[in-house]
């Protein structure tokens, strides 16, 4: 009893930490935390539970976005209602990873892809670079999209930093590839106990007729490719095929 009436105290008074510090900056310091903290959720909840600055301070958009969602993974097997209602109010505040595994959730688990792919485009556009490779990736999938799928993988990519504009290798691709498939595989995984598909349509084989391109540069792990299309081609194949053990997903070139 004692401890409740003190907690419902601490939330009308005002610490002196809050009073000193502008309301900005108080925002600010709460943010940092919740982006560094290794257990952000548990350290927000006491945090809002000092004075009501603070709690107002947590339950700001910018702490939101700012939180390290990846270290509150193991909610999703301890608590998947919470996880999901997490999920959901961290994309809501635009929090880049919450939108790209609510993105990929609501794509391959709810069968949702308009807004599925609107949380993917959310995510990518907050600098989300795996979201943006699966965005490359799915939206080459759909013939009037290939434009924006080729920016996307330029956005991964860096393409428009490189000096030399003309030369178009997959070295970023590579690493989040690997991402992005592993990405699938917790959704997917997720999606198929509540009955989700499984399966995949491979895509046809394709061929470039320059013998140079998708070649390995000398002594690295990554290739050359003669232009975008090479290039995204080569990553669709790698991509689809790799996650055809986890889920269905229709491609045609
Ligand atoms: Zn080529």
């Amino acid at each position: 009893m004692m401890m409740a009436r003190s907690a419902v105290a601490k939330k009308k008074s005002r610490s002196a930490l809050a009073v000193a510090l502008p309301r900005e900056l108080l925002v600010d310091i709460v943010g940092i935390l919740a982006a560094s903290s290794p257990q952000p959720m548990a350290d927000l909840c006491n945090l809002r539970s000092t004075c009501k600055d603070m709690y107002g301070a947590c339950k700001e958009r910018h702490v939101g976005r700012r939180l390290a969602m990846e270290k509150e993974r193991g909610m999703k097997w301890r608590d998947t209602v919470a996880y999901f209602a997490m999920l959901k109010n961290l994309a809501d505040a635009g929090n880049p990873e919450a939108c790209f595994t609510l993105g990929l959730t609501l794509v391959l688990a709810r069968h949702n892809e308009q807004q599925g792919l609107a949380c993917l485009e959310q995510a990518a556009a907050g600098g989300h670079k795996t979201a943006a490779y699966v965005l490359g990736m799915l939206l080459y999938t759909l013939k009037d999209r290939r434009d924006v799928a080729k920016r996307y993988i330029g956005q991964v990519e860096g393409d428009l930093m490189r000096k030399v504009a003309t030369e178009k290798t997959n070295r970023e691709c590579t690493k989040y590839r690997q991402l992005a498939v592993n990405a699938v595989r917790e959704v997917a995984w997720k999606g198929m106990e509540n009955g989700g598909q499984s399966g995949l349509v491979p895509e046809e084989e394709y061929r470039c007729t320059n013998a140079r391109c998708g070649v390995p540069e000398d002594w690295a792990d990554y290739d050359v490719f003669c232009g975008d299309d090479c290039r995204i081609r080569h990553e669709c194949v790698q991509f689809f095929g790799q996650v055809s053990r986890y889920t269905t997903l229709t491609i045609q070139f």
